[in-house]
């Protein structure tokens, strides 16, 4: 499967941060090499202009997230449309961070991936156990009810990523051992085709080990694509 390197801004980075885009696609030789799929989810005010900017280095732009319906009264929120429609083909849905700060349920997690998939996007769908859970023996159990509640209903392949909680900016990560079972547990719950991603303080010191798990068919990035010196040493690590 071809792997997917997924950078999520999350609420960072000015018009100018393209300096940093520019920067990884000089270190990757002018363009991103045809045999792995690289994303930028920068915040949605640059979503337009990054994915007109970027077209022809075959640098992917996605949104963070999107609302469940196409438009409406619903002030400040983005439609998956208006994602696509500026030109994005991913959407992270379910970020732990949108669902411990917006308070989303699995039930409103699988609504807006379902909203990707009406509007032509591929829904990056987030799961993972708090560290409380890991520590209680339930991260198998947690995140089995969050792919049940929360994955699309389709035999299409999407993307999901699998981020634990106590991992996310903190510099831990799980073991390899505990990476790998997790991920083929979350193999045997979807889609064929569907790229399982690990996030959660990935940096280029543990990139190589952690992509080389099987069932690990890419990774989603936080920090550490903010900075092309950071991301570059993460894109080239997939095998
Ligand atoms: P991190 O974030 O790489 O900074 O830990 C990952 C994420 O939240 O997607």
């Amino acid at each position: 499967m071809k792997p997917l390197i997924a950078g999520n801004w999350k609420m960072n980075g000015l018009a100018a941060a393209s300096a940093e885009i520019d920067a990884l696609i000089r270190l990757l030789g002018g363009s991103a090499p045809d045999d792995r799929d690289v994303l930028i989810c920068p915040p949605a005010t640059l979503v337009a202009a990054f994915a007109a900017r970027y077209s022809d280095e075959a640098i992917q732009i996605g949104g963070q997230d999107c609302h469940p319906e196409a438009n409406g009264a619903h002030t400040g929120d983005i439609s998956a449309e208006m994602l696509a429609d500026a030109g994005a083909g991913f959407v992270i849905v379910g970020h732990s961070e949108r669902r411990a700060d917006h308070g989303e349920t699995d039930a409103v997690v699988k609504a807006k991936a379902q909203a990707a998939f009406r509007a032509g996007l591929t829904p990056i769908v987030c799961v993972g156990e708090t560290k409380d859970q890991r520590e209680a023996g339930k991260a198998l159990e947690i995140v089995g009810a969050q792919l049940e509640g929360s994955l699309p209903e389709t035999g299409e392949p999407f993307v999901v990523a699998y981020e634990p909680v106590w991992a996310i900016g903190t510099g831990l990560t799980p073991t390899i051992d505990d990476i790998a079972e997790m991920h083929d547990f979350i193999r045997s719950k979807t889609p064929q085709g569907t790229r399982l991603l690990y996030g959660g303080s990935v940096k280029p010191g543990n990139a190589k080990e952690i992509l080389a798990v099987t069932n690990v068919n890419g990774a989603l990035v936080g920090g550490a694509s903010l900075k092309a010196a950071d991301f570059h040493p993460i894109v080239t690590a997939a095998p």
